[in-house]
């Protein structure tokens, strides 16, 4: 039996064993592979189990994805620029760190039919997450990235990184730019946990046109996607980016396109 992992700390409330249990199912590996989740505190013991073969792949998630970096021999390209990882693979011997937030909110978006290139993209955060969706965006052409945080270090560090690799045209600010700039934007990714236990949103919602699209990776939902959805925008909810990051992690550990709706539906 290969051995999968998600660990964390905490972990119990993680959803993805069966998420990602449904998956190998639904591909017809579950004599091969089970998924499961560990609490863990202390990063050198589990890659060290990971080095002696007892463990074939691992998500990671809070709040070890930057430090276990430091535990890899290789980050890809993607994995380099944002500074953390989500999921670990052995290639050619070698544990490679990979990082596929910024991929699962891509597919999410297409899902929708959402098309990126050309368009001007407002991230609300500045954090691991809008890291990692904004550089993967800013490789795919948009028109121009928009990064507003609550403070302004953080969002033009992020700004600078991902024109620095990306070469698209990107601007930073605070939150108190975002009723400037809102109307400007097609696509809007709300990147901060507010939301998450029934906050207001940091978006004045009546201000949205039903042309914007808008995405918050808070799962399951938000106030800010329910009612974006009542104004008639498109909407892209966590779940979705949850669903095919973890596509994309079972992809890479065993080689297999993976059913997303088998995923989505398991959660
Ligand atoms: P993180 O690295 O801790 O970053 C959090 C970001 O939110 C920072 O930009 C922070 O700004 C901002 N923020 C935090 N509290 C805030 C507040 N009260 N008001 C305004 N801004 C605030 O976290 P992360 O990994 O990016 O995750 C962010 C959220 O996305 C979490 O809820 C997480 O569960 C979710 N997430 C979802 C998925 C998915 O697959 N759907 C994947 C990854 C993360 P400052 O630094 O300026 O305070």
């Amino acid at each position: 039996m290969k051995n999968l992992f998600v660990i964390g700390n905490p972990i119990a409330h993680s959803k993805s064993p069966q998420m990602q249990n449904a998956a190998i199912k639904a591909i017809g590996l579950e004599k091969d592979f089970f998924y499961d989740k560990r609490l863990v505190t202390d990063l050198s013991e589990i890659f060290e189990d990971f080095r002696k073969g007892n463990i074939f792949g691992m998500n990671i998630t809070i709040p070890h994805k930057i430090e276990a970096t430091k535990y890899v021999d290789e980050l890809t390209k993607e994995a380099t620029f944002i500074g953390a990882i989500n999921t670990v693979f052995i290639s050619d011997g070698k544990l490679v760190g990979h990082n596929t937030d910024g991929i699962g909110c891509m597919r999410a978006l297409h899902e929708k039919n959402v098309v990126t290139k050309d368009k001007v993209i407002l991230i609300i955060g500045a954090g691991g997450a809008a890291r990692a969706i904004s550089m993967t965006l800013g490789l795919h052409a948009p028109k121009k990235i928009i990064i507003l945080n609550e403070f302004l270090d953080a969002a033009e560090k992020l700004c600078q990184d991902v024109h620095k690799n990306t070469a698209v045209e990107v601007i930073s600010g605070t939150l108190e730019n975002i009723a400037t700039v809102l109307p400007a934007a097609d696509i809007i990714i709300h990147c901060t946990p507010i939301g998450m236990k029934g906050e207001p949103p940091l978006i004045n919602v009546k201000e949205l046109r039903k042309d914007q699209v808008v995405m918050d990776i808070v799962y399951p939902t938000t106030d800010l996607l329910k009612e974006a959805k009542e104004i008639g925008c498109v909407t892209v909810d966590g779940l979705a980016m949850l669903v095919h990051q973890g596509a994309e992690a079972l992809k890479i550990w065993t080689g297999k396109e993976v059913p997303v709706d088998v995923m989505r539906a398991a959660l």
